[in-house]
């Protein structure tokens, strides 16, 4: 998974944890958020703390999977309605109804970052 990746800038070693942390909550979040919606927000939450606590950004990855307004993670197809509009994707939250919108070649460049290191 998404260890050691370099990006141009050195993480600590606590924020190395921190980031594999987020990657644990992002996993539990998912499997939640059918049955249990709320744990799934709490678990953002949690992620959004070690981003501030350790000062890391979320990877995008896991940033594309909940709402940053209202904090909810995503049911795909559920408490989520995505749409792909040229070239950008769209998710539009359907708790808040907040859009967020996605240029389609910024995912791009990511992927071949990600094929580079690995
Ligand atoms: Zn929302």
């Amino acid at each position: 998974m998404a260890k050691e990746k370099k990006q141009g800038r050195s993480f600590t070693g606590t924020q190395k944890i921190a980031i594999e942390r987020m990657y644990r909550l992002n996993e539990l979040a998912e499997d939640e958020v059918k049955n249990n919606p709320k744990r799934s927000a709490r678990y953002v939450e949690l992620i959004r703390g070690l981003s501030t606590r350790f000062r890391i950004s979320i990877p995008r990855e896991i940033k594309d999977r909940f709402c940053k307004t209202c904090g909810n993670y995503w049911a795909e197809g559920v408490s989520v309605k995505r749409r792909v509009k040229g070239k950008t994707k769209n998710s539009n939250c359907r708790i808040c109804g907040t859009l967020t919108r996605r240029k389609i070649s910024e995912e791009k460049n990511e992927e071949k970052r990600k094929h580079k290191t690995n």
